[in-house]
């Protein structure tokens, strides 16, 4: 798509680097760029101290207008921006080309691409399948949701690059039909997520099968079959369809945990069916020792082993975390209530914990579900992510994990994932050397 001297509205900013990309790209091919977003100057200063030496046209921060959206030629949307957004509905009954900083560098980028998709496990996979296919020889950029935005590393990439791209069901959702698309996809799984922003369960999963929809019939997709709802759309692709390998031909992992085979089972069946060779696979996923806030194992002290698994955002995350531990690990978990299901994940605390410890906006709904059940796994409710912390130090032993693991959201009481996991590891810290 020709830019020089459109009119085009970057809007949301944003602060994590999608926004910033983009804005500076279309600045530096000759468009001329206002950047727009609710939050104001200081809220965006991190963004803004990037942009310095961009050629911005215009910034309309602290709020939106009216003309930024009428004249503009085209709109690249930030993924957190909702459906049935208002501003949008001007843009484009104005005419305006709708599209994303994903859709920008589908369609610029020269390199092949392969798009992982899922509930939970897709910046893992995605890490897994760079891994593999770096292990294989091949030069390979990891960005999309995870990492942030490639595009400003478009100017050093070639044919014969690769690229693995995480696409969340934001950024799905925002992929118009005209795009480019990735040539392989892995689809990791699909449970309720992030229903406040689509809307309902179906319009999640319509995202999410986009990335198969869009494929052309020369093009590979690996589903995980192991997940009930994934299974049902074999028929939905349109190329050449693979299984994810057999949980006897994954080899041993460095990373804890059944869910992490079966990352790894979806990541080496495309990989093969991108023609790596069996000795990459194996060699790439033995070598892979995690991501950092994904049952990381942070802390060894006072004979326990504190498990930094921030990122699990989800109740399934966290019961790939109890199924990884087991029944000596004492669980934090809260945070902010996303709206769903938790019962299961009580459940599984029951029959699968030692202990957990409830904190945040959330502790009193979880333990309402607690209560009641008979089981040997005790429960606790508290305010905050130390007390949580010093309960299930308390009660734990030697030999012991503790495990932040919160299946909610952070930003009741952190400023992100990152701050929380801070504040876990520097509070075991503390404790364990008040008692050494
Ligand atoms: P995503 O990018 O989808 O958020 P991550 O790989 O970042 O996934 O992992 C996020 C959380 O989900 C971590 O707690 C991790 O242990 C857990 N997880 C990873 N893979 C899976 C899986 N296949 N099923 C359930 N939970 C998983």
């Amino acid at each position: 798509m020709e830019v020089h001297g459109r009119r085009v509205t970057v809007m949301g900013l944003g602060r994590h680097g999608g926004g910033v990309n983009a804005a500076r790209w279309l600045a530096e091919r000759g468009a001329v760029v206002t950047v727009t977003d609710l939050a104001d100057e200081s809220a965006l200063a991190d963004s803004l101290a990037e942009l310095r030496d961009a050629p911005i046209a215009r910034y309309r921060l602290g709020g939106h207008c009216d003309e930024d959206f009428r004249l503009a030629e085209l709109v690249i949307v930030n993924p957190a921006v909702k459906p049935g957004n208002a501003w949008i509905g001007i843009a484009e009954a104005a005419g305006a080309t709708m599209t994303s900083e994903i859709e920008l560098f589908l369609n610029a980028s020269p390199a092949r691409v392969v798009g992982v998709t899922g509930s939970n496990g897709k910046s893992t996979t995605s890490a897994m399948t760079a891994a593999i296919l770096e292990t294989d020889g091949r030069r390979v950029w990891l960005g999309g949701n995870l990492g942030g935005s490639l595009l400003g590393e478009l100017e050093r990439m070639t044919a014969d690059d690769w690229v693995v791209l995480e696409l969340s069901s934001f950024q799905l959702a925002r992929i118009s039909g005209e795009s480019r698309w990735p040539e392989a996809a892995i689809v990791v799984n699909c449970t309720p997520n992030h229903l406040d922003w689509h809307g309902d369960w179906q319009s999640y999963i319509d995202a999410k099968q986009r990335l198969l929809t869009g494929q052309s019939a020369e093009g590979l997709a690996v589903l995980n079959t192991r997940d009930p709802e994934v299974s049902r759309w074999k028929k939905l692709v349109r190329g050449r369809l693979l299984p994810p390998l057999k949980d006897e031909d994954v080899p041993p992992l460095a990373v804890p945990g059944e869910h992490n085979r079966h990352n790894a089972a979806c990541a080496a069946a495309a990989a093969i069916g991108l023609g790596c060779s069996p000795q990459a696979v194996e060699r790439g996923l033995t070598a892979f020792c995690g991501l950092p806030h994904r049952l990381e194992a942070a802390l060894e002290a006072d004979g326990r082993t504190f498990y930094n698994d921030s990122m699990a955002t989800t109740p399934e995350s966290v019961m790939a975390a109890i199924n990884a531990l087991g029944p000596r690990a004492w669980f934090l978990v809260g945070g902010y209530d996303k709206g769903v299901d938790y019962e299961r994940l009580i459940a599984r605390l029951a029959n699968g914990a030692r202990g957990a410890a409830f904190y945040g906006a959330v502790r009193n709904k979880l333990m309402a579900l607690a209560s009641g059940l008979s089981t040997h796994c005790e429960f606790y409710a508290c305010d905050t992510l130390h007390e949580a912390l010093a309960w299930c130090w308390r009660r734990s032993q030697a030999g012991e994990a503790i495990v932040l693991s919160p299946a909610c959201a952070s930003y009741d009481q952190f400023r992100d994932y990152r701050h929380r996991a801070r504040t876990f590891i520097e509070a075991a810290r503390a404790l364990t050397m008040r008692s050494a």
